[in-house]
């Protein structure tokens, strides 16, 4: 009898475990607790909005270029005042930015792109607001306001739930949240912290915010939010990292007693892209995005809400595509912040440029179709490679055609860029209808310096300007027998011409001098064409 009383009692416990786990499977522990304890701590339940304001510290120009010789950062470009009003119950922020004027589109604070092809900022102070589904922002106090595009207004809005703790906190609480909640063991950043001998068991929060966004947080063991992430959707790079910290930033981890037992981080560090400090091998991909130490924090002094303006809540943004005859063969297409041109050669057409996302990228296919039929598009030629002048690349390598690029950006475009990770957030053709020629790779043709499209008749002489400070990897085409060159970001027309030569509009003029190029129009792909001769005013 012995025995058996024994195996019995053996099943008994074995029994026992396995109903337990199938509530809970193995590395999951129940985010109740987590989600309470970490509210307690900071005292979220206190508080209902918060206005935070600091002097000190940058936003990143994100989808701009980073160089690989300084650093995994987005361009920095410092603000000398920063405040953001959250109120959760309201479901409204408002933002207000000081930076230098000249710097950044108007309507444009951080991430993702220069997408909005609103004029440069020209006074000191922008203020985003976002009440519900509508953002917008004024450039200057009194001036007009510029209504978001709807997925800027969403990332605004997601960023009252995921840019600090109590939005988190307060997030996983409402319906739909659906938390769930593992832990694992962290060790300190490499080369920040130092060598950390014992990693520290933190428990990871996972939740649904807006009904689409899967956002986690990491709380550590003193029920401190440390790190918010989440994906964002970007038309270059897909679904992006996008992740708040609040501990271990540059400027000290540090919590501030706001009253009432609300506490709140003064930190703000926000990254966009991944940091791959230690393996990048990449030419592009920045990182920070956002970084600041916020000096002061009022908790629960809730004004109004702005009224979300008419010509806000009106604002559509249609695809329009608006197309010039430049020469036989040979138009513009236009009708948005960013041009394409397209060249008919005897067999095939070639495009310039690639902008925005691939909506933009698919209207003006098909308006290209219907102006040269039955040719393919054998080439685009891609100028650079910022955000916004890349987003329909994978449209293109989608349809069939070569990319035609500066070697410097292959390995960033190939890594980053043209890749079959899923896009999950706003699944594209390649993403949905993977080509198969995408790991076979052969639809490149790398430009060192110059490059030559021709069918023996018309040609398209492609060449490469040299390192600029705006971009690295830039290259400029030429017709030469229509005497048209199109160029970006060398001369923008869209807001007329500077009244002294830039830079950029210095590169420009030596390129074709150099290149003994004999130009009687210039194509921008941004703004209307123009005589050269009204350029060479400038010089
Ligand atoms: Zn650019
Ligand atoms: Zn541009």
């Amino acid at each position: 009898m012995r025995p058996r009383f024994l195996i019995a009692t053996a099943l008994a416990i074995v029994a026992t475990a396995t109903a337990s786990m199938q509530q809970l499977p193995p590395g999951y522990v129940d985010p109740g607790p987590v989600i309470a304890a970490a509210a307690k701590a900071i005292g979220t339940d206190n508080l209902k909005c918060v206005t935070v304001s600091g002097t000190r510290g940058y936003t990143g120009a994100v989808g701009q270029q980073r160089f690989a010789d300084v650093g995994v950062d987005w361009p920095r470009i410092p603000f000398t005042r920063y405040s953001r009003t959250m109120n959760w119950d309201a479901g409204t922020m408002k933002e207000e930015i000081d930076r230098k004027p000249g710097q950044n589109p108007a309507s444009w604070k951080f991430g993702l792109g220069w997408i909005g092809g609103t004029p440069v900022q020209k006074n000191e102070r922008q203020t985003f607001y976002v009440n519900g589904k509508f953002g917008w922002s004024h450039d200057g106090a009194g001036a007009p306001a510029v209504a978001a595009r709807p997925e800027d207004a969403e990332r605004w809005l997601l960023d009252l739930w995921v840019s600090n703790p109590h939005g988190f906190l307060k997030a996983a609480r409402l319906p739909g949240a659906n938390p769930k909640a593992s832990w694992r063991w962290e060790l300190g950043e490499m080369g920040r912290d130092g060598p950390t001998a014992i990693p520290e068991r933190v428990t990871v929060v996972s939740i649904t915010v807006l009904g689409k966004y899967q956002v986690d947080a990491t709380i550590n063991k003193d029920n401190i939010v440390q790190r918010i992430h989440t994906n964002v959707h970007d038309p270059a790079f897909g679904d992006t990292n996008y992740e708040h910290e609040n501990t271990n930033t540059a400027y000290g981890s540090k919590y501030v007693d706001a009253g009432n037992g609300i506490r709140f981080p003064l930190t703000w560090h926000h990254h966009e892209g991944w940091d791959d400090n230690y393996a990048s091998q990449y030419v592009n991909g920045g990182h920070n995005a956002l970084d600041g130490f916020m000096d002061t924090v009022q908790a629960n002094v809730c004004p109004d809400a702005a009224a979300v303006p008419a010509n806000v809540q009106q604002a559509a943004f249609p695809v329009r595509v608006e197309t010039t005859k430049l020469a036989d063969g040979v138009y513009l297409l236009g009708g948005a912040s960013h041009n394409s041109v397209a060249v008919e050669f005897r067999e095939w057409i070639a495009v310039i440029e690639a902008p925005l996302d691939e909506k933009r990228n698919l209207a003006v296919i098909e308006e290209i179709v219907k102006l040269i039929p039955n040719k393919p598009i054998r080439y685009v030629v891609n100028t650079h490679q910022h955000g916004d002048h890349i987003g329909g690349l994978r449209t293109y390598m989608h349809i069939g055609a070569t990319i035609v690029t500066h070697y410097k950006n292959y390995v960033f475009y190939n890594n980053d860029i043209l890749n079959y990770r899923p896009r999950t957030l706003e699944p594209d053709l390649v993403s949905l209808m993977p080509p198969t020629e995408l790991a076979e790779g052969y639809y490149w043709e790398r430009v060192t310096e110059n490059y030559m499209l021709t069918d023996g008749k018309r040609i398209m002489h492609i060449s490469y300007v040299h390192p600029l400070e705006h971009v690295e990897g830039m290259l400029m085409a030429y017709l030469p027998n229509e005497r048209i060159v199109v160029e970006a970001d060398l001369l923008d027309t869209h807001e007329g011409l500077p009244s002294a030569p830039t830079v950029m509009n210095r590169a420009l003029f030596n390129q074709v001098q150099r290149l003994r190029h004999d130009v009687a129009t210039i194509v921008p792909i941004h703004g209307k064409p123009i005589p050269w001769s009204d350029f060479a005013k400038l010089f």
